[in-house]
């Protein structure tokens, strides 16, 4: 695999600080600035398998598309998980109980995608740390997340179990912010793409089953506006409703022991779960090939990666402040 992960974005005493020349790197590649960009992300509580996930993502990529570090890659490769016994290599995953850093992650490899539509593409693969944990504060968590949610095309947000109120609200809580400081308040389209709630640990396939459809009938059951609702209920629904193009959901089982829980578990998918292993097997080619990828748009535009590299730091600069 050739890539590792950059922590391009940080957040040092509440303080936003960017690694500039590496952003620029990326976004200013010769092979990346004049493509439209894709960009994918995944926030969520920490220890609750995202770089996990990613780096499953990162197997499938590296088995469908070229990349700035591999222009010439064999592509289309039916059999992207691999050998059952590889070790699962990308973004540090599985770090302990003790977080390290706290922002936003990128893929220092670009994968370069040609669109059905005949556009060429390049897709940035963002995780992130430190969100919703004990030691960072609610402001911190908002902005980190609100930054992810200006940046991104297809946010990815990790959830261990059900989805609660308290997400919601904090979901509306971030979007806000994000459009508040960057002035997309007053837009007519909607200022975001597209967005999953990823749900591990699915306890409840009786009632709705593992996977997309399932996932779509359950987000479509807490999203509902019901007339019983107090107007708080009724209003983050509303709001997070109107924010983004496509809301999804995906339930994914409890990956099995080994996964789970052991220490020396080195990420190779032998040990999982029967149903586990279908579903991420499922999942990944439905979230990341390409007739299922978005472009990044804000205020309507189509970024380029020379056109984001100017938007995301003017962000940034916002947000440093
Ligand atoms: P992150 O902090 O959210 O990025 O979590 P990691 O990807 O580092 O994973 C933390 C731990 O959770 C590791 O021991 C993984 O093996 C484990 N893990 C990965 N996926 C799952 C899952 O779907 N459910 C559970 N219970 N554990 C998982
Ligand atoms: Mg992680």
């Amino acid at each position: 695999m050739s890539g590792e992960p950059l922590n391009i974005v940080r957040f040092v005493n509440s303080k936003v600080e960017y690694d500039k020349g590496a952003l620029e790197g990326l976004l200013l590649h010769p092979d990346v600035k004049d493509r439209k960009l894709i960009f994918i992300s995944i926030v969520g509580a920490f220890r609750r398998g995202k770089s996990f996930f990613l780096g499953y993502c990162l197997r499938y990529l590296y088995a469908h598309y070229k990349s700035i570090k591999n222009p010439h890659n064999l592509i289309n490769n039916p059999n992207w998980m691999g050998a059952a016994d590889t070790p699962l290599q990308g973004f540090t995953w599985r770090s302990g109980t003790q977080r390290d850093t706290t922002g936003i992650i990128f893929w220092s490899d670009v994968f370069l995608v040609d669109l059905p539509n005949g556009e060429k593409a390049a897709m940035i693969i963002a995780d992130s740390q430190g969100l919703f944990d004990t030691e960072t504060s609610t402001a911190d968590n908002s902005k980190i997340f609100s930054l992810v949610t200006l940046m991104t095309s297809m946010e990815i947000l990790n959830l261990q179990g059900i989805i609660q109120e308290d997400h919601l609200q904090y979901l509306q809580f971030a979007t806000e912010y994000a459009k508040f400081t960057t002035n997309q308040s007053g837009q007519s389209q909607k200022p975001f793409q597209n967005f999953m709630f990823l749900i591990r640990d699915w306890s409840n396939p009786d009632e709705y089953p593992f996977g997309y459809e399932g996932g779509r009938k359950y987000l479509d059951e807490i999203l509902v506006v019901k007339p019983h609702h107090p107007a708080e209920l009724k209003s983050v629904r509303e709001y997070i409703k109107s924010s983004f193009d496509k809301l999804t959901c995906s339930l994914l089982p409890y990956p099995g022991k080994t996964v789970a829980r052991d220490s020396n578990y080195d990420g190779r998918w032998a040990p999982m779960d029967e149903d586990f292993l279908n579903e991420l097997k499922l999942l990944i080619p439905k979230l990341l090939s390409v007739e299922h990828l978005t472009t990044k748009k804000i205020n309507g535009i189509d970024m380029t990666g020379a056109l984001a590299n100017e938007y995301f730091q003017q962000f940034l600069n916002i947000f440093q402040s």
